[in-house]
C-alpha cells in the first residue's frame, strides 16, 4: 500500500468514525405511543432526548393509522415507550414491522411498555372475546393514577439509561428530582380529591378504572354495552333505569370521546357530564404531567358538587 492509499483509508476511517461516534452525543430518538409517555420522557431526558407521539389527545389510542410520516418516525426511533397490555395491538405491532427497525422489536432495549411496571386492574379470570374489546393482560388505561406515573418514571429512567449510558447519571438525577415534586403533587391532589370518595359514576368506556381507584370513586355503569362498543339506544335505555334504583353522582368521559351518548344520558337522569383531558395536551390547561392532574381532580370535583 502507497502513502497515498494509506492517507485515503485514514480519512475513510475517520469519516466512518465520525458518522458513527456522535451518536453518543446526539439526542436519544424516542417515539412515544401516547401523549402521556412523550411528557414523561421530557421530565427524564430533558434535552438529551427528542420524543414525539404516535398519538394526539384527541385521538383513541385504541385506533391509529400507520401514515407514512409515523413510519418515518418509527424507523428512526432508538426507543419506543407505548403502554402495552394489548393497547396498542391493533397497530404498533404492524408499524414497528413496517419500519424495519430492529432496536425497537418486543424483547429489545429500545422497546419499553409502561404497563409491565404498574399494579393491573381487570385482569380477566378466563379470556372471552365475546365480551367485546377485552384486554388479556389487564386493563390497559394505566395513566390517570399518578403511583403508576411515579413507578413508570422510575423504570422508564433506567431504561434511558440503558440505551444512553453516556448519560446514565442524568436521567437518574432527572428522575429523582421528578420523584420528588411528583409525590409531592400526588399528596396534594390526594387532599383535594378527599370529597370525591365513594362518588358514583357512569363511565364511558372501561378507561377510567385506574383514576377511579386511586381516589375511591365508584364505577355503576358505562355507556358502552361491552368495551370498544358504541353506545346503543337499548343500553342507555337500561341505563337510565338502572340509574333510578341506584344513582351516579356524574357521567365522565375522556377527551377524545364522542360526546352525544354523555349528554343523553346527562339531559336524562340529570346529572352533570364531566369530560377529563385523560392525556397530556387534551386541553390548554393540560400541557405537562401535572397539569393534567391538577385540571382531572378539578373537573371531577366541579362535577361532584
Ligand atoms: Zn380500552
Amino acid at each position: 500500500m502507497n502513502r497515498i492509499d494509506n492517507k485515503l483509508l485514514a480519512a475513510v476511517l475517520l469519516g466512518a468514525a465520525a458518522m458513527l461516534s456522535p451518536a453518543a452525543q446526539a439526542a436519544v430518538n424516542v417515539l412515544a405511543c401516547e401523549p402521556e409517555w412523550e411528557a414523561l420522557v421530557t421530565e427524564l431526558g430533558g434535552d438529551k432526548v427528542k420524543v414525539s407521539s404516535a398519538t394526539n389527545a384527541l385521538q383513541d389510542p385504541h385506533r391509529v393509522e400507520a401514515r407514512p410520516g409515523l413510519i418515518a418516525r418509527t424507523r428512526n426511533a432508538d426507543l419506543l415507550v407505548c403502554t402495552g397490555l394489548e393497547l396498542e395491538v391493533g397497530w404498533l405491532p404492524v408499524l414497528v414491522q413496517q419500519s424495519g427497525n430492529a432496536r425497537i422489536a418486543v424483547g429489545q432495549p429500545g422497546h419499553f411498555e409502561a404497563g409491565s411496571y404498574v399494579p393491573r386492574l381487570d385482569v380477566p379470570s378466563k379470556l372471552d372475546r365475546s365480551e367485546g374489546d377485552v384486554h388479556a393482560a389487564g386493563n390497559p388505561h394505566i395513566q390517570q393514577n399518578p403511583h403508576n406515573i411515579a413507578l413508570v418514571a422510575t423504570a422508564l429512567a433506567k431504561r434511558l439509561a440503558e440505551v444512553d449510558p453516556a448519560n446514565a447519571a442524568f436521567y437518574q438525577n432527572r428522575q429523582k428530582d421528578f420523584a420528588a415534586r411528583w409525590n409531592a403533587a400526588t399528596l396534594k391532589w390526594e387532599a383535594l380529591a378527599a370529597p370525591l370518595r365513594n362518588v358514583a359514576l357512569v363511565e364511558h368506556h372501561k378507561n377510567m378504572e385506574y383514576l377511579v381507584n386511586w381516589l375511591g370513586m365508584k364505577v355503576v355503569g358505562t355507556l358502552e354495552p361491552k368495551p370498544g362498543v358504541e353506545p346503543s339506544a337499548a343500553h342507555l335505555g337500561e341505563l337510565l333505569a338502572q340509574l333510578q334504583r341506584q344513582p351516579a353522582k356524574l357521567v365522565l368521559r375522556a377527551a377524545y370521546q364522542d360526546g352525544r351518548a354523555s349528554q343523553w344520558l346527562s339531559e336524562r337522569a340529570k346529572i352533570p357530564a364531566v369530560v377529563v383531558p385523560f392525556t397530556v395536551g387534551a386541553d390548554d390547561k393540560s400541557k405537562d404531567l401535572f397539569a393534567l392532574f391538577d385540571s382531572t381532580v378539578q373537573r371531577l370535583l366541579d362535577g361532584a358538587k
